[in-house]
């Protein structure tokens, strides 16, 4: 089976090591860099970038994270795994740095207070004809694309929700919620043809 880890410092681990299971998959919870060795794929979930970014400077998994997504492993960010992708943040809290390697810049809590948390279905051209029901919290934006970057989905008034740029995806929202998990299939598609 493939080996995908899950960055486990804070946010919604579990619900992606059942996507991932469910997908015949091997998930693997990582707070230590020797935890990094042997994946295939990596995920990096929701929850509060600045405190993750904080924590992985803490344990020692900057460098180590840096370095394999340079390496091309094949990386899927949700939401705040989104804000650790990005190359460039707009709102970044003091001192809050990104992992970067996607060429983009993302505006954290983009969607106000009243929605900041809704669900809504969006098409994914790159996914297949059927909607992804997509459930927003708090979730950042992408405010603009490099030409690195693919955009992947909008929401109907033009925000870009979903970006993918070699080996690494995003979204700003989380589909595991909602039980989609097809862009979990698209990084273990990627994590199998790496392995050859
Ligand atoms: N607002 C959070 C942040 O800025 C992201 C929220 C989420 O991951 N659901 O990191």
């Amino acid at each position: 089976a493939l080996r995908v880890g899950i960055l486990a410092l804070q946010g919604d681990v579990r619900e992606h090591a059942r996507t991932l299971q469910r997908l015949g998959a091997e998930a693997a919870e990582v707070r230590r860099p020797a935890e990094l060795e042997g994946l295939d794929a990596l995920v990096l979930p929701g929850g509060e970038s600045s405190v993750i970014d904080k924590l992985s400077r803490q344990f020692g998994l900057r460098e180590p994270l840096r370095a394999a997504i340079v390496d091309g492993l094949p990386v899927y960010g949700t939401c705040a795994g989104m804000i650790l992708l990005a190359d460039r943040v707009e709102d970044a809290i003091a001192g809050q740095q990104t992992l970067g390697g996607l060429d983009v810049t993302v505006r954290r809590n983009a969607f106000g207070r009243q929605t900041e948390s809704f669900e809504t279905t969006l098409a994914v051209p790159a996914l297949g004809p059927a909607p992804v029901t997509a459930t927003f919290i708090r979730a950042p934006e992408v405010t603009e694309v490099g030409p690195g970057a693919t955009v992947l989905a909008q929401l109907e008034d033009g925000r870009i929700v979903a970006v993918e740029q070699g080996s690494l995806l995003a979204t700003a929202f989380h589909p595991e919620v909602a039980g989609e998990d097809r862009f979990h299939r698209r990084l273990l598609e990627r994590a199998a043809a790496r392995r050859g």
